[in-house]
This record gives structure tokens, C-alpha cells and sequence, in this order.
């Protein structure tokens, strides 16, 4: 790949100690992948003194851009600028206009500008001070040898503003050309193991060609398959993606549920809205998740009439008319309930679809027949019957088996809402 590369460092005892969390690094990535640099490597680094300077001078020999986050501060331990000009060789010198746009943020704010403070207008020699509108510590740009480097505050919503103010456009301008923009797809699989899943695509996966790099993340059980494909321009990327996709997608089969970066019960709800149908939940060990996710959803009022948390036997009997015959034969965990729960929820909310879940999510009330992570499952349709499965879930933990086991109600709704349109 030819484009531009990049590396981030971000600076701060806090970050390094994990008392906060370096959230700046992941912004800065997704806005330079989205312009079309590929980003290498984040770096973070304490405010001791060197630490910064070591990692610049590091970056600065492997990558043409570092962006850095942090330590513009007036106090001593704010050392950005300093180290900065000592990996460049030269002295720092008094920038007048930074002095004057500091005193003009504090004037604003009917704040008094201490001595201190003149320590944020020294700008390395040949280097150019960044305006900060959003706070009072300019950034800084410059070269180091083939590099370009910029300094940005740490304070985030600083951070960003400048970013996009100032160093987009110059990055825009500087990398015309060479830019190579990321588009991304997401195939969103529930099924198979990671493990599993990664032998299906491995090929795919270890491809290094590096315009298209395919990778699975895992989220309790719902997989995503995530193709970012770099192109000359949006065009050539997107065909590259798109490419890419087609390969994948005959290797997930029936367990592909969606495509897109819409979670699970967004997904849901768009196409439920689409359709014009509702939804309603019967949960027992899920407790209420499938409801949660559903309500989750800015719209879902649309698509979710309601749901009811049917956890003891008496509820499920007395609130959704479960037989009480089938439950004592069995058990709370079967078929007969799953599938009466599914019908009987539907019917009491007046929906196009019910859903039922009854299973065991540990860690204790196990069996022989009926081990921890064995969930039932009903799927009522208006008109269509009602379709009960089990899923053995891998007993991780409890609260494993009650995300899976929502996830699996989740899609079993999706895939219905398919197979119907
Ligand atoms: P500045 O260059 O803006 O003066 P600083 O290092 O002097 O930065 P700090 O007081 O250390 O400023 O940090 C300001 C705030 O910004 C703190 O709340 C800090 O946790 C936050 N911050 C700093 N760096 C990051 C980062 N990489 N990600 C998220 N938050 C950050
Ligand atoms: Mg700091």
C-alpha cells in the first residue's frame, strides 16, 4: 500500500495508570482511516521527561504523520512543546500570535492570564503554533525530517475541534493524491464458534495484499466478520469491499443474520418498522434482555407493544397461559413452554409476533438431560404457527448464557422476518 502512514501518541500519567482512558488515540484513528491514511500503531506515554521524545523520535523514523494528544499544558510537567524541538534539533522561540490568541480566550472569559501561561506561546523553530479555539493551549505543526507532526491538546473536545479545523484540511492538502480511503462491511453471523468461523474465511484473513484486511470480532456469540477495504478514491474502495464481501458471504450460509453495522435489535427494529409488524416478549431467563434491547431503540414504540418478565411457574401459568399440566410434566424448561409462552404473549399484547425464552443460566439448577445454558425457544407468527428449538449455549457464565440466549431470540425474529418478505 502506498498511502500514508500514521501513528498516534497519546501523553499522560492518567492514561498510562488507567485512572482514564485514552479515548483520543481511537478518535484520531477513525478520522484518519476515513481520510485515507492507515494508521499503525497508538502509543501511550507518561508525563515523565523523555518518555515523550523516545516515542516521537520513534514514530517520527518509521511513518510520515504523527499526531499527538496531550501535555500542552502551562505547567512544568506539560513538555510536548520542549521535546518536540529536541527531536528536531532546534530551540523554541516566543510566538507572539499565540500569546495573543491566549489572551484573548482568558479577556473572553474575564480571566486573568498568569506568567505561566506564556509557556503554552513557544512555538519549536520552524515549526507553526495551531489556533485553539475550544481552549487556551495552541497545537503545534511542523516537520521532523520526512514527517509531518502535529500537537494537539489532550483535553478531548479541544482535541477534535482543532482537529477537524485545522489539521484535516492540511492533511487533505498535503496527502492529495496519495490519500487511500477506508470503506467498511460488516457481516454479522450468529452460530458458529469463533473458531469455528475464522477456519471458514483463514484464507481471507491472512491475505496480505493490504488493501482489504478481514477480521472477526466477537460479541457473546454474535460474531462480526469486518472488511475494511482501501481504495484510490471512495469508488475503488467500495467495489474492493464489496469484492471482499462476496467472497465472505457464501461461507456463513444460513448463519449470516444481517449485514451492516446496526446492532442486533437496531436491526431489528428498522426492519420490524419496515414492515409494519410488532413484536412482543415472554422471558424468563433472560429476565427482561430482549425488551431491554428492543426499547433500546429510539423508535421501537412503534414495533414493541410490551413484554412480561415470567420468572416463577406461577406467572407463566396465570399471566401468559402456559398448561399447567405440560409445566408440571416438563418442566419449565421445555417445548410445550417455550412455544405457549411465544403464543401466549403475542396474543395478550395483540402482536404479529411472540417470543418466548425459557432456559437455565446457571450456574446452578443444571441436570443430566437439562445441563446449564440449555434455553427453549418459541417463535409465534399471526397466521404462521409457532416454531419452538433449543440451544445448548456454552455454560461460560450466567450472564453468557442470558446475552447468547437473547441474541438467539433476537435473530430467530430477523430471520423470520426474511424467510416471510
Ligand atoms: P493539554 O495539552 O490539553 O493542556 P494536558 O495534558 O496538559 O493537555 P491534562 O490536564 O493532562 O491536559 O488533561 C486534560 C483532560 O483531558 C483530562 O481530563 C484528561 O484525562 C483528558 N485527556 C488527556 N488525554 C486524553 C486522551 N488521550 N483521551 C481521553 N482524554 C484525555
Ligand atoms: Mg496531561
Amino acid at each position: 500500500m502506498s498511502g500514508p502512514r500514521a501513528e498516534i501518541i497519546a501523553i499522560g500519567d492518567e492514561l498510562l495508570h488507567g485512572s482514564a482512558i485514552d479515548t483520543n488515540s481511537s478518535w484520531l484513528s477513525q478520522q484518519l482511516e476515513a481520510l485515507g491514511v492507515h494508521v499503525d500503531r497508538f502509543t501511550v506515554v507518561g508525563d515523565e521527561p523523555g518518555a515523550f521524545e523516545v516515542a516521537l523520535r520513534g514514530a517520527r523514523d518509521r511513518v510520515e504523520l504523527v499526531v499527538s494528544t496531550g501535555g500542552l499544558g502551562p505547567t512544568e510537567d506539560d513538555r510536548t512543546r520542549h521535546e518536540a524541538a529536541a527531536v528536531a534539533g532546534v530551540g523554541l522561540r516566543f510566538d507572539p500570535d499565540s500569546w495573543e490568541w491566549i489572551g484573548e480566550w482568558f479577556a473572553a472569559r474575564g480571566r486573568v492570564l498568569s506568567e505561566d501561561n506564556r509557556r503554552q506561546a513557544l512555538v519549536p523553530d520552524g515549526g507553526a503554533a495551531l489556533r485553539n479555539d475550544f481552549g487556551t493551549a495552541p497545537g503545534l505543526a511542523m516537520d521532523l525530517g520526512s514527517a509531518r507532526f502535529y500537537a494537539l491538546p489532550g483535553v478531548p473536545s479541544e482535541m477534535r475541534g482543532m482537529f477537524g479545523a485545522q489539521v484535516q484540511p492540511d492533511l487533505a492538502a498535503r496527502f492529495a493524491g496519495r490519500l487511500r480511503p477506508v470503506v467498511h462491511r460488516t457481516l454479522n453471523v450468529l452460530g458458529p464458534t469463533e473458531a469455528a468461523l475464522g477456519a471458514r474465511i483463514a484464507d481471507l484473513m491472512s491475505a496480505v495484499d493490504g488493501d482489504v484486511r478481514v477480521g472477526v470480532t466477537a460479541h457473546f456469540g454474535l460474531l462480526r466478520v469486518r472488511i475494511a477495504a482501501h481504495g484510490h478514491d471512495v469508488a475503488e474502495a467500495e467495489r474492493l469491499a464489496d469484492a471482499a464481501a462476496d467472497e465472505v458471504r457464501p461461507r456463513l450460509g444460513d448463519e449470516l443474520v444481517y449485514e451492516g453495522d446496526l446492532d442486533l435489535a437496531g436491526r431489528l427494529v428498522e426492519q420490524l418498522r419496515h414492515l409494519g409488524l410488532t413484536v412482543a416478549t415472554a422471558e424468563s431467563c433472560t429476565g427482561g434482555l430482549v425488551a431491554r434491547a428492543l426499547t433500546d431503540q429510539p423508535g421501537s414504540s412503534a414495533v414493541f407493544p410490551g413484554g412480561l418478565v415470567c420468572y416463577s411457574n406461577e406467572s407463566k401459568v396465570r399471566d401468559l397461559g402456559v398448561s399447567p399440566q405440560d409445566l408440571e410434566r416438563d418442566g419449565a424448561v421445555s417445548e410445550a413452554v417455550a412455544g405457549q409462552l411465544a403464543r401466549g404473549v403475542a396474543e395478550r399484547f395483540g402482536a404479529d409476533i411472540g417470543i418466548g425464552i425459557t432456559g437455565i443460566a446457571g450456574p446452578d439448577g443444571g441436570s443430566a438431560d437439562k445441563p446449564v445454558g440449555t434455553v427453549w425457544f418459541g417463535l409465534h407468527l399471526r397466521d404462521g404457527g409457532t416454531r419452538t428449538w433449543e440451544r445448548r449455549i456454552a455454560p461460560v457464565n450466567r450472564s453468557f448464557v442470558r446475552e447468547r440466549a437473547s441474541f438467539e431470540a433476537l435473530a430467530a425474529v430477523l430471520r423470520a422476518l426474511r424467510a416471510d418478505g
